[in-house]
This record gives structure tokens, C-alpha cells and sequence, in this order.
């Protein structure tokens, strides 16, 4: 990706430079094919750099932003809330309202603990699933992403397609320098969509599988859908050979329906991963699922700890965001704008003969230059990159922050029909600039 920034902007990320390495505070904002985002200023739909460019927001900090960036409502909640204090080893009433609100909206969920990330949350539902079941083994999808932690930095999107081996027996492909070799032991990789794998698999080794962490839609990948009966599939097996069924709906959660994936599916997890929509870009995040399971949240059995967990700031944004999902006034709009979105790119790209598939819900949705439709991350990589990062290229560089690769497309509330139709019309510029 190919960002070219204008003078003042330019001056501010050499300085960033200078203290971050490579000027970010993590590698997922980085871009190795020119400027890396920038943003002076944020409010609603858009984001502004320093030279005073705006930028309609898709990338939306990777999904955070459910209403708009700096919603004054959420963020007077905020303010007013800190006045009473913000950290204190002790429970207090906005974290039992934020969990009270979760329950809820969330069909599987009977219980829930506050924590700040959705790399926490996943940490903590893995070791969960082990205390609980008394097994070491975790079964993880290709192209799926759950954190920055060690146990699950492998075969994400950004995997080697090199090094996945066959789809039958898939063996994981390492996302970092400094993932010890031995923690290979302890993760199953599987291929997303694909029931004969997974049943092959969970034959040979089901009940040495403590859990499952899966995206219920694949949101690190384009967001491809599961297919028809997937997920139910992956829900009996779990019942079958008691493993316990994690929905990592960190991206999914409260951006794909009030309900996230758990409703939109009518799949119950037992356990369910939450971050990003929950607070409407304040960092908290949740570990919610059955109470049985909770219940084992406790000394002696299963550690979840963090000196922040439920703080006032997290606790006081996930409040009052979950209060106007609740009271339906998010999801219409995006509905309505995400539609257009995807039904637009769609008729462009058809329009300049581009094979091409859109995938996913109007809050989250990507797109990809192929023949034939993909099921999985291994299908997803045979797309054609590079125009496509030539195409959104253009978009970045004409005030559309949108990502390349399989990164989705975000939509939160403040985005209207106009940036929508803005949108479109760069899109189509881009085609053309590729074009010639
Ligand atoms: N799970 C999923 C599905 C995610 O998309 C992400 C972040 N993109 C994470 C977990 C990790 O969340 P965080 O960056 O808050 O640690």
C-alpha cells in the first residue's frame, strides 16, 4: 500500500520515526509501500492528517468504531464517570451494567469478565477451555487472527501460503520471530469451511482438543462467510467430543447484529470473545460464556487477572455504547450505507469486467479479484493482490481510508449515503487508473 503524504504530514511521521520504530505503536499499522496512516484528528466518519486532508474512515482502528469516532455522547459518559475514580481492585456498578447489558444482547452468554484487549480476552478463553476440560490442545482455522499472544500466532492471514502444508494435513505456519517451536505441540490447525478436514481431524485427536477459537466469520480474511451448516458442524462436534466451542467475536461482536455472530447465526458458543464495537474505540474487551464454565474463574482453579480489568473508562464506554445498540438506532444506517457499499463495488467491478466476490455484512465486508468464489484463506490468496492494492492505492490517496489485503471494510453509524455514493465514485476512479 502506497501512501503519499503531504508536507506537514510527511515532518510529523519522520519525527514519529524517531521514537517508534518505524513510526507505529503496532506492526498492524505499518505500510512498507510508502506513508504509513496518519491522523491529526478524527470526528464521526472521518479521519484528518496534518496537512488537513480528510479521509473517510473504513479502516475505523480495525473495527472499534461502531458509532463514529469521538461520539460526544459516549465520550461525555466517559468524562462524567472518571469524576467518581478510575481503577480500584474492587468491583464497581458501571462494569456490573456493562455485563448486564452483554448478557442481554448476547443469546449464549450467562456470564462475563471485563478485560482490556481482545488478545487478553482470547488468552484468557484458551486457558479457560484447558482448566476446564483438562486438555492441552487448541484447534485453530487458517487465515483467522485472535492476537498478538504466542499461542495463537499461527497461520493468520499474513501466513506463508508455503508453508501451511496440505489442506488435509495442515501444520502451522509461524506469524513471528520468537514463537518457540515447542508450542507447535499445542496448536491444530485446520482449514476454514471445510467439514471433511475438521471431521478427519477430530477423529483421529477430538478428545485431546480442549477448544475451539474460531471467527464465525472469517474477519481477517475478507470476511468470508461460513458456508451453510459449517458452524452447526463445528457446534456438534464440539458437543460430540466435549470441546468447548470459543466464537472469537472480536470483530464480529456487536458490529455484524446487536447480537454479533452468536445471534446473527443463532449459535450458541460456550464461550464468546469481545472487543473492538464494544466500546466504541476506549479499550475493553470481554471473556463472556456459560456459567458453568465461568464459575471456574476462581483461585484454585482457573487464573484471569489484569490490574485494569473493568476500569471506569473501559466499563463507562462499553455502557453507554451498548446502550444505543440497545436502543436500535446503530444498526439501520449501517445497513443501509454497508448495502450500498457492497452492492456498488460489485456493479463496478462487474461493470469493468473484473471477476471479483464481495463477502460478508454490511458492518464489515471485503472484496476479492477472483474466478471462482473462496471458501478459505488457502482459496482467498490465489486473488489477484496486487491490482487490488494498486486499486485501493488510488482510494487512499484520494481521501478513502479503506486497507489492502484481506482486511475488511468497516462502517460505523456517522457514515451516510453521501460518503457512501463519494466512495463509489473513487472506486471507480481507481478501476480506471488501473485500467490504463
Ligand atoms: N480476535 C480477532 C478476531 C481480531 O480481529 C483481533 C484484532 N484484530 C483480535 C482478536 C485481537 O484483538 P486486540 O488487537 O484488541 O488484541
Amino acid at each position: 500500500m502506497s501512501l503519499t503524504h503531504g508536507p506537514l504530514t510527511h515532518q510529523f511521521f519522520e519525527r514519529a520515526k524517531e521514537v517508534l520504530p518505524y513510526g507505529v505503536s503496532s506492526n498492524m499499522r505499518y505500510w512498507d509501500g510508502g506513508g504509513s496512516p496518519v491522523v491529526a484528528s478524527a470526528r464521526g466518519g472521518y479521519i484528518y492528517d496534518f496537512d488537513g486532508r480528510r479521509y473517510i474512515d473504513y479502516r475505523l482502528a480495525f473495527g472499534p468504531i461502531i458509532l463514529g469516532h469521538a461520539d460526544p455522547g459516549i465520550n461525555q459518559r466517559v468524562a462524567e464517570a472518571i469524576q467518581n475514580g478510575i481503577s480500584f481492585a474492587s468491583t464497581h456498578e458501571l462494569e456490573v451494567r456493562a455485563a448486564e447489558r452483554i448478557v442481554a444482547l448476547c443469546p449464549s452468554v450467562d456470564m462475563v469478565r471485563l478485560v482490556n484487549s481482545g488478545s487478553e480476552a482470547t488468552m484468557h478463553a484458551l486457558r479457560l477451555a484447558r482448566g476446564y476440560t483438562g486438555r492441552d490442545i487448541i484447534l485453530k482455522f487458517e487465515g483467522s487472527y485472535h492476537g498478538a499472544h504466542d499461542q495463537v500466532l499461527w497461520s493468520t492471514a499474513e501466513g506463508d501460503r508455503a508453508q501451511v502444508g496440505e489442506r488435509q494435513r495442515p501444520t502451522g505456519s509461524k506469524q513471528s520471530k520468537g514463537l518457540p517451536d515447542v508450542l507447535r505441540s499445542l496448536i491444530q490447525l485446520c482449514p476454514w469451511n471445510d467439514v471433511e478436514v475438521l471431521g478427519d481431524i477430530l477423529q483421529e485427536r477430538g478428545e485431546q482438543i480442549a477448544g475451539i477459537i474460531i471467527e464465525p466469520i472469517l474477519g481477517n480474511s475478507a470476511a468470508i462467510m461460513p458456508r451453510p451448516g459449517f458452524l452447526e458442524f463445528v457446534r456438534e462436534q464440539c458437543d460430540q467430543y466435549g470441546i468447548v466451542l470459543i466464537f472469537d467475536e472480536v470483530k464480529t461482536g456487536f458490529r455484524i447484529a446487536p447480537g454479533g455472530a452468536g445471534e446473527y447465526f443463532n449459535i450458541a458458543a460456550d464461550l464468546s470473545t469481545f472487543a473492538k464495537a464494544l466500546g466504541n474505540g476506549f479499550p475493553v474487551a470481554a471473556i463472556g460464556g456459560k456459567k458453568e464454565i465461568m464459575l471456574n474463574l476462581i483461585w484454585g482453579k482457573v487464573m484471569q487477572a489484569g490490574t485494569y480489568c473493568g476500569n471506569m473508562v473501559a466499563a463507562a464506554a462499553a455502557d453507554a455504547t451498548l446502550e444505543r445498540i440497545q436502543n436500535g438506532e446503530v444498526f439501520p444506517q449501517i445497513e443501509k450505507v454497508g448495502r450500498m457499499l457492497m452492492d456498488g463495488i460489485a456493479e463496478i467491478l462487474t461493470r469493468h469486467g473484473l471477476p471479483h466476490f464481495v463477502h460478508g455484512t454490511p458492518g464489515m465486508f471485503g472484496y476479492c479479484l477472483l474466478e471462482t468464489r473462496p471458501y478459505d484463506w488457502r482459496d482467498l490468496m490465489e486473488a489477484d493482490w496486487d491490482t487490488q492494492a494498486k486499486i485501493m492505492s488510488h482510494m487512499v490517496n484520494n481521501g478513502i481510508m479503506c486497507e489492502n489485503g484481506p482486511e475488511p471494510f468497516f462502517l460505523c453509524a456517522a457514515h451516510s449515503e453521501a460518503d457512501a455514493a463519494e466512495t463509489l465514485e473513487k472506486f471507480e476512479d481507481a478501476i480506471k487508473s488501473v485500467e490504463r
